[in-house]
């Protein structure tokens, strides 16, 4: 395992490149910022009509189309959805990366299942922050960072390696520490976890432990309590101190049931689904199946997302988060 930090990264070399950052999103915002702060030369590339181009100006940045962007650039970081990436490389970048140019991705998944399929001229790497963007434009603006992945996927130029841990250093990843991977490593993980752990378990997790007690009788805002609100409590133990401090903090009958139910919830049979999802994942089903939504317009997806919305625990959590103000409530507007 190689894991780097500030003093193995040479910022000069990403300061002597233009940079252009494909997309004002999530990740988008805070790459470009944290480059900026680091003296690094940013443009924003976005499409016509775009709702992030009055953020990206107002932010004080040059925007440009993706097409103008990578003609003007050394190095063309892809940050918009990596649905639309396969398209605007087509259409916008590819014409304009000629040999010694850089392409970088903060995600393989374009690379590994073969969406993008670069010239052997240029170089193609990653620096994936492991954490959601405004963390990363955060954490950096507090003298931290995100710690973050990298991985070369062709290097043409011999230096791939080193201006992308100039990347990762700029941008903040280098106070927490760049882990060197590989596209393959990096997104099969990535899915991985996203759908067994992260979002997809950890959901299902707490939607089936709040209806459990509501069709028990229980009280909805007592089970939004017990499944969902405490849940960050639990995590925030485990993120300081590991599993060994949250058993730690909490009772000893909490820590007795935890060993108790915990393998009866997780079985063999969840871990066979775990083994079969990652299988799926490596040998491209999911991709393929998520190519094909979103190609047909992403009816499933919509429809899913529109009955998820109206999910009971949703409705009661929004009235509780209302008078909780400490929790710093948001709500999402979406027109889908
Ligand atoms: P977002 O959805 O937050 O942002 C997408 C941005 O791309 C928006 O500014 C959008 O602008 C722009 N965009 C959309 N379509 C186009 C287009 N055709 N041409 C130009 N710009 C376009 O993306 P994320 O930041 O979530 O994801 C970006 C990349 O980072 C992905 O590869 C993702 O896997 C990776 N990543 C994301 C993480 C995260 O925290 N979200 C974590 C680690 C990696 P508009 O729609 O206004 O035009
Ligand atoms: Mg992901
Ligand atoms: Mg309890």
């Amino acid at each position: 395992m190689q894991i780097r930090y500030d003093r193995d990264a040479d910022l000069s070399l990403i300061r002597s490149k233009k940079v252009a950052i494909v997309g004002y999103g999530s990740q988008g915002h805070a790459h470009a910022q944290n480059l900026r702060d680091s003296g690094v030369q940013v443009v924003i590339a976005l499409r016509d009509g775009s709702g992030s181009a009055k953020k990206a100006k107002a932010d004080g940045f040059d925007v440009k189309s993706p097409a103008q962007a990578a003609e003007w650039a050394d190095v063309v970081m892809m940050l918009a959805p990596d649905t639309s990436q396969p398209a605007i490389w087509r259409e916008s970048v590819a014409p304009a990366m000629r040999k010694g140019k850089t392409l970088m991705f903060a995600h393989g998944f374009n690379i590994r299942y073969g969406t993008v399929t670069p010239p052997p001229d240029i170089d193609v790497s990653m620096v994936a922050p492991k954490g959601p963007g405004h963390r990363v434009r955060e954490t950096f603006a507090e003298g931290g960072g995100v710690p973050a992945l990298l991985a070369v996927h062709q290097d043409a130029s011999g230096s791939a390696d080193a201006l992308a841990m100039s990347y990762a250093s700029a941008i903040g990843g280098g106070r927490a520490g760049v882990l060197t991977t590989t596209f393959t490593e990096e997104t099969e993980t990535d899915l991985f976890g996203e759908q067994a752990v992260l979002c997809g378990g950890v959901s299902a997790l707490v939607k089936a432990g709040f209806e459990t007690l509501v069709d028990a009788g229980y009280q909805p805002e007592l089970a939004y309590f017990e499944c969902l609100h405490e849940l960050k409590l639990i995590v925030d133990l485990m993120y300081r101190g590991g599993l060994r401090y949250m058993r730690h903090s909490i009772s000893d009958t909490a820590e007795w049931g935890d060993y108790q139910a915990g393998p009866r919830i997780v079985d063999e049979r969840v871990r066979g689904e775990m083994k079969k999802l990652l299988g799926e994942i490596q040998d491209g089903t999911f991709a393929r199946r998520w190519i094909a939504e979103n190609e047909s317009g992403r009816g499933q997806y919509k429809s899913i997302k529109r009955s998820e919305r109206n999910h009971q625990i949703e409705e009661v959590g929004a009235g509780l988060r209302k008078m909780m103000p400490f929790v710093q409530p948001v709500t999402v507007e979406e027109n889908e």
